[in-house]
């Protein structure tokens, strides 16, 4: 099938849908939802050969990643049904009435539920986990709200098939008509993000495209949320105890995971902090340099690789340790380049250095002391994630605490490129890496698409069934201040 109809498709008559079938989603049991996604994770398990050949052919990953990219969307869908069924995602809480309190406590139980329909972006660099049937979507039915997928230009025969099988998987699981949706092109995007019938937004993608979109949420007339995550750095610091120790196996590992997927990770180690005056840029550039270069997703992505080396390598103060800047990677793949610099300039010229630049590119930051790594680290903007190596017995508590301002998820000893997707994960951090101080990733991702609604002295057979008296869901619940378990 090779269409391209969803850009004329009749955006008002798929909203409509959508806001039509917000009702039936609202009203459905959290087992019923569990069905669906199980339904929509088997049918796409079913399809993988055909799905990883279509992924292959429109962004060149390569049938293995690929094909890892399926069974890690299809967790996702299984994990949300979990989710959902354990209960505690409603956050059902209950104050009963206290009329000996001055004043007179009335009876009060608050509840999440579903905002209505969403709009989600998909990303260009995870076909499956970040597209059509990804982690936004798959969090956004757990809940009951409908989805509408504006398709990513540079997959969209794999958007088309994904969202038939998607489409027709949640029919036979008896979700309502109009549960999800998928449409394509720029106009429409634009479109969805202001429709009245939309209420929530989830993105992945670039500052510039994320922060166009976010203006417009919040620029409507019933401004709504939008839950963009758009771009990190995630500094690494490399301590002196962990360079004397491991240099060798510092730099297999960080080579290995800038490079990883031509380095078109979210959470590639795009800064990494070492102690100055060692030969560490150049043993990670002599490993990079071993890896062959690497075809990048859409020719709009690898137009910017070498311009934004060249930008950076152009700056005073910056040296080019391995590979070269001048590439056409369009054509030839991309090649992997070690840049360097000091601490010192970082400071001198923070806004030319801390640029993304997406690619298989890292920018080694050479301090002399921990207090002016501490400077250079405080002028970073917000990140996924900022890591730490050190050495047993090192006082790093303070470079932690400053870490975790800079990002939502710390990482020792590890490297930042795979995110486990589970019940603890926090995939966001402060701006640019999300809008907002939710996760697009793991259990609590759900969160983004729930309002809390609290009922004052309501009648039992109108409350929730979360929120009734002896507990029918059999789910955790807080009341009168005590967490009750099942
Ligand atoms: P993108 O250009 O921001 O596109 C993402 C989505 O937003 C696409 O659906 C795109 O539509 C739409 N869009 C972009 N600009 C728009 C605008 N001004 N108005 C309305 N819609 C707009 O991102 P990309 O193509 O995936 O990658 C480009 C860059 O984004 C990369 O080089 C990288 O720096 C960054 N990126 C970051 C992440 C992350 O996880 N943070 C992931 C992927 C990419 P079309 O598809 O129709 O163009």
């Amino acid at each position: 099938m090779t269409t391209n109809l969803q850009d004329r498709v009749d955006l008002t008559a798929v909203t409509r849908a959508a806001a039509n079938a917000a009702k039936a989603g609202a009203a459905s049991s959290d087992v019923e939802r569990a069905g669906w996604l199980a339904a929509v994770a088997d049918a796409l398990d079913a399809h993988v050969d055909e799905l990883v050949e279509l992924a292959d052919a429109e962004t060149r990953l390569g049938p293995v990643r690929l094909k890892g990219e399926v069974a890690r969307t299809t967790g996702q869908l299984r994990l949300f049904a979990r989710v959902i069924t354990e209960g505690s995602y409603l956050e059902a809480v209950i104050d009963h009435s206290v009329p000996s309190a001055t004043p007179p406590a009335p009876d009060l139980r608050r509840v999440l539920k579903p905002v209505g329909p969403v709009a989600v972006f998909s990303a260009s660099n995870f076909p499956f986990a970040f597209s059509v049937a990804g982690g936004d979507t798959a969090s956004a039915l757990a809940v009951g709200c409908p989805v509408i997928v504006k398709a990513h230009s540079g997959h969209l025969q794999l958007s088309i098939r994904t969202a038939e099988i998607v489409t027709q998987a949640l029919t036979d699981a008896g979700a309502p008509e109009g549960i999800f949706a998928l449409v394509s092109g720029r106009e429409n995007g634009t479109a969805l993000v202001q429709d009245p019938a939309v209420k929530a937004v989830g993105f992945t993608g670039s500052i510039p495209g994320g922060r166009a979109l976010f203006d417009l949420a919040v620029s409507r007339p019933d401004p709504i949320p939008f839950y963009g995550e758009l771009g990190s750095l995630n500094p690494v610091v490399i301590t002196e105890g962990a360079l004397s120790t491991r240099a060798a196996e510092l730099a297999e590992g960080l080579a290995a995971s800038f490079t990883l997927g031509a380095g078109q990770f979210c959470t590639k180690p795009g800064l990494v902090f070492v102690p100055a005056g060692t030969g560490f840029a150049g043993e990670v550039a002599a490993i990079a340099n071993t890896k062959p270069g690497a075809p990048m997703l859409t020719d709009r992505i690898s137009d910017a690789y070498p311009k934004g080396l060249q930008d950076l390598a152009a700056q005073a103060g910056v040296a080019v340790v391995g590979g070269t800047v001048d590439q056409y990677a369009t054509a030839d793949g991309a090649a992997a380049v070690v840049l360097s610099t000091t601490a010192e300039t970082v400071l001198e010229h923070p806004d030319a250095l801390l640029e993304e630049c997406f690619g298989p590119t890292t920018l080694l930051i050479e301090y002399r002391d921990r207090a002016e790594l501490e400077r250079a680290l405080g002028v970073l903007p917000g990140n996924l994630t900022a890591t730490v190596h050190a050495q047993p017995g090192e006082d790093v508590s303070g470079l932690v605490d400053q870490l975790s301002e800079l990002a939502g998820r710390v990482l020792f000893n590890g490297w930042p490129t795979g995110v486990a997707v589970n019940w603890a994960q926090q995939h966001g951090g402060p701006w640019p890496a999300t809008t907002s101080l939710f996760t697009s990733v793991g259990a609590t991702a759900v969160r983004r698409f729930q309002r809390p609604v609290a009922y004052q002295d309501a009648p039992q057979e109108l409350l929730h069934p979360a929120l009734r008296d002896g507990n029918p869901l059999g789910i955790p619940r807080r009341v009168d201040g005590v967490l009750a378990l099942p």
